[in-house]
């Protein structure tokens, strides 16, 4: 209270005579020893003080009384000084008395201050792809407290498709900052350091780190790798030593590492979608052998539904489509024993191609292209009530986990086998696949293709293969040539800001994240 006493003026002398004589940034700092003095108390008395005369000399009297008590100041005129002042100083500020952290606790005041930062990164907040070659990546750039924070988000450890999303955080800006806005780099595990945004156009931004040598380990690249494979796959070195993937592995860790956190980002939206899809269209983890799993973005044009990878490989880059799915085309699958045979379910998918090849032919001839036609509603007639486009809880300011981790406590809505509605399911004898833990009822079968590609995307080619829908949140598909399986799982984090403006917006982006890696 002596403090509070000090400032309104009514305290021991000394207080007194600090308010009288003004002090240069020297005797300021010559100050520091005296012990009840805080120097950053003292400019926010200062600035306050200035800031209460100036507002009350505009209305009031000619010369204002030489010691205005701000205590005496209506609340409301408080919270306008106080939203006046640099954010940094605030907490200091409510540290003074009761009465000024009252003040400090009302919500105009860091809303305000919030609101200014904001407005400059706006721009920023929502889904993001970072341009990092094959390899891509999914950024959530969200309001969190009192920062805006980029979130790279992991797909889980391979194979385990349906855990949750794993995250890190890359860089944060403070939103109590009143001039320039502080940026930090939160790459590597020596904690927040300088870092820089600059936000290139409406769409597109890129980070710097301006300290990278907070990224390195006291152990070296060594300490370095054998983290980030940790961190990355859930493996330590002895793990990978004896497998054919361990070159990918390394080629990933060199590649990605050389980049430093210095990326440039596009931005990407969520699918929108539409009550006749066949299921909500949304991101998923998806199983892709030795890459390990990758994350697609499912979508619906027509009929088709596209996946467009947003993590990539040196085989099939971010941006590409790796599967599409032919919804005008269902494939009945045999009996569980028939469908053990590789070569029945391989003669029924040929069937299938060989019959598409043969309508694209006639409608080649027939000059008429039926593309943009909605489907023969491939949807199931009976589902259950529809899914709202948001159905998980708004994340609040306790990090992107919540609506992830809010979803894996509740019972996965999987319907097995309901009333004849699925159908008994299992992997053909010599296919292979990541995960043995596949659903082993399906609700229905499409025909559709596969990407595959050399190494550095070289010879792409779409081969057959079948889309299986296994439930609402899963599905699967067979690639015959590969004679492999890959298992998606939704991704069930809530993102924000992530909604396409218009369905022609969504359409310009895929076209736009797949050219680049073309
Ligand atoms: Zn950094």
């Amino acid at each position: 209270m002596a403090v509070c006493a000090r400032l309104c003026g009514v305290g021991p002398s000394r207080g007194c005579r600090r308010r009288q004589q003004r002090r240069g940034p020297a005797e300021t700092a010559a100050a520091d020893s005296e012990p009840d003095t805080d120097p950053e108390e003292e400019r926010i008395e200062a600035g306050a003080a200035a800031l209460a005369g100036a507002g009350g000399g505009r209305g009031a009297g000619p010369s204002p009384p030489p010691r205005c008590s701000l205590l005496e100041l209506p609340p409301e005129l408080l919270v306008e000084i106080f939203a006046s002042l640099p954010g940094t100083d605030l907490p200091s500020l409510a540290q003074v008395c009761t009465k000024f952290r009252r003040i400090l606790h009302t919500d105009t005041i860091w809303r305000r201050r919030c609101r200014e930062v904001l407005h400059r990164y706006r721009h920023i907040l929502g889904l993001w792809q970072p341009d990092i070659g094959p390899y891509g990546g999914l950024l959530n750039v969200v309001v969190d407290g009192l920062f805006i924070i980029g979130w790279m988000y992991l797909p889980p450890h391979d194979p385990h498709v349906d855990d949750p999303m794993r995250f890190k955080p890359l860089f944060r800006v403070h939103l109590m900052e009143r001039k320039s806005a502080t940026v930090e780099c939160m790459y590597g595990h020596r904690g927040p350091h300088n870092g820089h945004i600059q936000i290139v156009k409406k769409d597109e931004f890129s980070t710097k780190c301006n300290q990278t040598d907070h990224h390195r380990m006291s152990g070296g690249r060594q300490e370095e790798f054998r983290t980030w494979l940790r961190e990355e796959w859930g493996r330590t070195l002895e793990d990978i030593f004896h497998e054919h993937m361990q070159e990918l592995i390394l080629m990933k860790f060199i590649y990605t590492s050389q980049y430093d956190n210095c990326l440039t980002y596009r931005r990407i939206y969520l699918p929108p979608s539409h009550p006749d899809d066949l299921i909500r269209p949304g991101l998923f983890k998806g199983t892709y052998g030795s890459h390990g799993l990758e994350i697609v973005m499912l979508s619906f044009h027509g009929k088709r539904a596209r996946g467009t990878k947003i993590t990539g490989d040196p085989n099939i880059p971010a941006g590409q489509q790796t599967v599409e799915i032919d919804l005008m085309h269902r494939i009945q699958l045999p009996d569980v024993e028939s469908l053990r045979s590789f070569n029945e379910l391989s003669r029924i998918v040929l069937e299938v191609r060989e019959q598409v090849r043969q309508e694209q032919q006639q409608r080649e001839d027939g000059a008429e292209d039926g593309e943009g036609r909605a489907p023969q509603s491939p949807r199931e007639p009976q589902r259950g009530p529809a899914q709202p486009s948001v159905e998980l809880p708004a994340e609040k300011g306790g990090g992107p986990a919540d609506g992830e981790a809010a979803a894996a406590a509740a019972p996965a809505p999987e319907q097995p086998a309901q009333s004849g509605q699925g159908q008994p399911f299992v992997l053909p004898v010599g296919v292979s696949s990541r995960n043995e833990d596949y659903p082993r009822t399906c609700r229905m079968c499409f025909y559709g293709t596969g990407l595959i590609a050399g190494h550095g995307f070289t010879s792409p080619e779409r081969t057959p293969g079948v889309f299986i829908l296994f439930d609402e949140d899963r599905f699967g598909f067979i690639w015959l040539e590969l004679k492999s399986f890959s298992l998606y799982s939704r991704v069930r984090a809530t993102f924000r800001n992530a909604e396409a403006p218009s369905p022609q917006a969504f359409e310009e982006m895929l076209k736009n994240i797949q050219s680049l890696t073309s």
